[in-house]
């Protein structure tokens, strides 16, 4: 092998007294160039102006008459989180729902009970259907081993991996990559908004999101982008930029950005493949992703053939159930793939929080509608005015909040606007 006989020439050199020799600096010389123009591939060039804007920096009169998109809220929950899932319908009812009035399908792998139907059509305003995740879609496919799987996951488990010891979770992950745009109650559907239990939103959203994503041509919105534990998915994008290489798709911008080149010199680098987050070449995956219990997206995306065909390919590996893939680290693998960069949309106007992650967007100085009989109607008091900012009436306080960046979009900002707060460089350095 060629790197063999690099290697026995440099240990002859050795012998001989490497300081002196020229042929070791010219080697030493080439393979630093090679690091330098094969870290440059993965570039991510600064557009000249920002690919990707709020809709609006400031409250707007919520136009109640305009006509809606094909568009459904949509919330996978448990019976037994009924309390959970009425404060996240109840948050969103107040911020957004009560004027705009978006379907909310919830969907379930059980049967509904009473109390959640009853609770949650008496929390809307809009239409609730009550709806189910289809057996098959919720199953061990055939061929996965189910004794190997259970092995694997309960393996998992006892590594201390969040929720991988519990089959459910895996189930649940499989069924958000593949399935949930194809369940009956959302076929009718072009868009979708993703809601969970437990989520809280801070800031009014007046203005009709799914109309301003048709309008700016975004198939894909986000709120907060954050790091993947990285035990969940060692070999997952790997398999992803195998299908990528295979059908011969170009990297986007949004791609190379989630990618850290390696920097050991070829033809060493293929050798780091062997560890996981790595391609077949060696470079590397930053496992940046973003966090899909919010998500303001295409349906057709997802039901589209190239990303049913990368679908199909992670699905026969088994990695839902061998490792704990979650469907958010897909999403964002596929969407960076295969969407154009200036498709993906952050919400940076909108204040949301689940669990302990939070995005808390300041006040825009003056844009705060404080006359509107409508917004008023809904709250009359807000967190302080600051230079700068984009939301809407949002009470979380912009100015000590522990807001959560959206790293994965910040190599692709305008140099004006890319405010990056050491925190987040320090993150990217530790997982890079
Ligand atoms: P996390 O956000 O990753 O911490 O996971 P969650 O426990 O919040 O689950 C994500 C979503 O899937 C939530 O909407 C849950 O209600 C839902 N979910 C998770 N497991 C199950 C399950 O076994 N059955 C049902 N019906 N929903 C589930
Ligand atoms: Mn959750």
């Amino acid at each position: 092998m060629l790197h063999h006989r690099l290697l026995q020439r440099l240990q002859r050199l050795r012998r001989r007294g490497l300081q002196n020799s020229p042929i070791l600096w010219a080697v030493v010389l080439a393979a630093l160039l090679e690091v330098v123009f094969h870290g440059f591939r993965f570039r991510v060039p600064v557009p000249p102006r920002e690919l990707d804007t709020p809709f609006y920096t400031t409250c707007q009169e919520p136009d109640v008459t305009a006509p809606r998109e094909n568009a459904a809220i949509v919330m996978l929950a448990r019976n037994e989180e009924v309390e959970q899932a009425r404060r996240s319908v109840e948050s969103l009812e107040r911020h957004f729902n009560q004027w705009f009035k978006y379907p909310i399908v919830f969907l379930n792998d059980e049967p509904w009970s009473d109390e959640f139907i009853q609770t949650l059509n008496a929390t809307t305003s809009a239409e609730a259907i009550f709806d189910y995740v289809p057996k098959k879609d919720w199953l061990f496919p055939e061929w996965i081993d189910q004794e190997d799987a259970k092995a694997s996951m309960k393996a998992q488990g006892e590594s201390g991996i969040l929720y991988a010891g519990k089959e459910t979770y895996h189930h649940m992950c499989r069924f958000f990559s593949g399935y949930f745009y194809q369940v009956e109650a959302l076929k009718k559907y072009k868009w979708y908004w993703r809601l969970e239990p437990d989520v809280e939103f801070s800031c009014a959203i007046t203005y009709d999101p799914f109309r301003e994503m048709v309008r700016h041509n975004k198939i894909y919105g986000f709120t907060i982008a954050l790091f993947e534990e990285k035990r969940t998915c060692p070999s997952l994008f790997r398999k992803v930029s195998d299908w990528k290489e295979a059908e011969n798709i170009p990297s986007t911008s949004m791609w190379n950005a989630g990618v850290t080149a390696s920097w050991v010199p070829w033809p060493f680098r293929g050798h780091m493949s062997w560890f996981s987050h790595r391609d077949r070449h060696g470079d590397g995956w930053n496992t940046c992703h973003y966090w899909s219990n919010f998500e303001i997206a295409d349906l057709d995306f997802f039901r589209g053939e190239k990303y049913q065909s990368l679908f199909q390919k992670l699905d026969k590996d088994g990695g839902f159930y061998y490792e704990r893939w979650g469907d958010a680290p897909v999403h964002t693998l596929a969407v960076n793939m295969l969407a154009k960069p200036h498709q993906i949309h952050h919400f940076a106007d909108i204040g949301y929080r689940h669990d302990t992650f939070y995005q808390c967007p300041a006040n825009a100085p003056g844009g705060q509608l404080p006359e509107s009989k409508t917004l008023n109607s809904a709250k009359e008091t807000w967190a302080p005015e600051l230079e700068g900012g984009v939301g809407c009436r949002c009470e979380c306080d912009g100015r000590k909040s522990l807001n959560i960046p959206s790293y994965c979009h910040d190599k692709l900002r305008a140099p004006n606007t890319m405010r990056r707060p050491w925190s987040t460089w320090f993150l990217s350095w530790i997982y890079a």
